[in-house]
């Protein structure tokens, strides 16, 4: 770090892309890029180029009202001893604070939740291949690839390495809800026709993605084509150090985010200990999230940033944002990537209050020597781990019933303005419709009411597609009546 630039890692993927965010002395930030980065060189997506839009400082707060940290870390010790906790971090912190809310979990006798509930439903013997894919450059040396993903909404940076396989005499095949321009060609098939129609095999990679909403049954799927056609895969994540985490933290019997709302409501579940893991903004539904979290007897935030669960915590210890953190991150393909501010202070508040519930003291040094011990245990470079499962049984399929689809971001991205705030529908029903130009599409579902631009897409008829959180989506897919406004 020279003086106020910060060496630092992009929170918006798991690709984990490097570059520099500069602090002004009014506290303004701008982002640099950074050439010599190994994930991205030098490059930056869409969102990575708006990421000072990103931070907000954290404040401390103790039942509404702003305290000091060290009065927040005392309240919320308070409210942990005895108490039956369940703790999330899905992975958008540094592998040492994981490793010290580890500590906690450990003091109070329960585990960590990284809300990829899908882990508990596969075999053991895949999860490195799940966990730690392959190198990000091994894409460019594939001769086919099968796209699992749409990188022009999810993962961006995966685009570069795509061109470059094409360069190399790659052929490209897309498997999703709407045509990819790079792509040679775009297939909306039955997925039992995957393995016959997509012309796999051991020098081809499939890309797909996993995150905490994802279905074990589709992940199945995934694993068992790249077994029965040799294929490499990668599973792409949302969270910056989602690969981290999994190695690192994550408990046995873990639960996924909705099990977790699930037992909210439930009332199994009555205290929430988060780490950088907004509910509200993960959840599709925003603001059933924020009912849900309100009936929990206590909410302790432990954030970087200001974020919508902080103002319904009952008590938010802030830490300082990611980017001043001192610590490191993995990413998708198992690089380990560091961060190099200096600062400490969620460490050491996680560190206080492991103290007060009756665990040690921890220290920054000592945890990131345990993330090397951790990492070089279970991986020694970043390399592709062969598939070690047999190919599951998954039944049939059955699909999710309706006409909006809410097509996977990044979660940090899905509230922020962004170029997608429209919806895609394709030419028959536009003119179904009668839809001119600049008019508004208004979308009502149970969960809500909203007027959207739209953009005429080449995809299947009767389906609308939206990238954006919107307050029509109550699911993944849901159902709901149109209106031209
Ligand atoms: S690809 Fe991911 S990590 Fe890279 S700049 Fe975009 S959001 Fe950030």
């Amino acid at each position: 770090m020279i003086g106020n630039v910060y060496q630092t890692v992009c929170p918006g993927c798991n690709i984990g892309c490097g570059l520099y965010i500069r602090e002004d002395e009014e506290g303004a930030l701008s982002i640099d890029f950074m050439k010599s980065s190994p994930a991205n060189e030098g490059k930056l997506c869409r969102f990575g180029i708006k990421l000072p839009e990103h931070y907000s400082k954290a404040v401390s707060m103790v039942d509404g009202a702003e305290a000091s940290i060290e009065d927040a870390v005392k309240a919320a010790s308070d409210k942990l001893k005895g108490a039956d906790v369940t703790m999330l971090n899905v992975g958008n912190t540094t592998s040492e604070e994981s490793l010290a809310f580890k500590a906690i979990a450990d003091t109070l006798g329960c585990v960590v939740n990284t809300g990829m509930g899908v882990y508990s439903e596969l075999p053991s013997e895949c999860h490195p291949t799940v966990g730690v894919g392959m190198s990000l450059s091994d894409i460019e040396s594939a001769k086919r690839i099968a796209l699992f993903i749409d990188p022009y909404i999810q993962y961006p940076l995966v685009i570069r390495r795509i061109l470059k396989a094409k360069e190399n005499g790659a052929s490209v095949v897309s498997v999703g809800w709407r045509n990819i321009h790079l792509a040679d060609e775009n297939k909306f098939i039955d997925p039992d026709k995957y393995e016959s129609e997509l012309g796999l095999d051991s020098e081809s990679v499939i890309i797909a993605d996993v995150h905490p909403n994802a279905d074990p049954g589709w992940v199945k799927r995934m694993l068992n084509l790249a077994l029965k056609t040799g294929a490499k895969i990668i599973f792409m994540k949302p969270f910056v150090n989602a690969t981290g985490v999994d190695l690192l933290c994550k408990g046995t019997g873990q639960k996924g985010l909705k099990e977790i709302m699930d037992g909210i409501n439930e009332g199994s579940i009555k205290t929430l200990v988060t780490l950088d893991s907004d509910l509200v903004e993960l959840m599709p539904n925003s603001d059933e999230a924020a009912e849900t979290l309100k009936k929990l007897d206590n909410l302790i935030v432990i954030a970087s940033r200001d974020s919508a669960v902080n103002e319904i915590a009952n008590v938010v210890i802030a830490a300082e944002p990611q980017y001043a953190k001192k610590g490191s991150f993995m990413n998708v393909e198992g690089q380990l990537l560091k961060n190099n501010g200096s600062g400490t202070a969620g460490i050491d508040a996680l560190s206080s209050l492991n103290q007060n519930l009756g665990g040690e003291a921890m220290e920054s040094a000592s945890l990131h020597n345990k993330v090397l011990e951790g990492i070089i245990e279970k991986i020694t470079k970043p390399k592709y781990k062969e598939l070690a499962c047999e190919v599951m049984d998954i039944g049939s399929m059955e699909g999710a019933k309706g006409n909006l689809v809410f097509l996977y971001n990044p979660f940090m991205w899905f509230d922020q303005k962004d170029d997608n705030d429209f919806v895609m529908v394709n030419l028959n029903m536009a003119k179904r419709l009668a839809l001119r130009k600049g008019a508004m599409i208004n979308l009502t579902s149970e969960g809500g009411s909203v007027s959207m631009r739209y953009k005429v897409e080449d995809m299947p008829d009767g389906l609308i597609l939206t990238a954006k959180k919107i307050p029509a989506v109550t699911e993944w897919v849901a159902t709901v009546s149109t209106e031209v406004v």
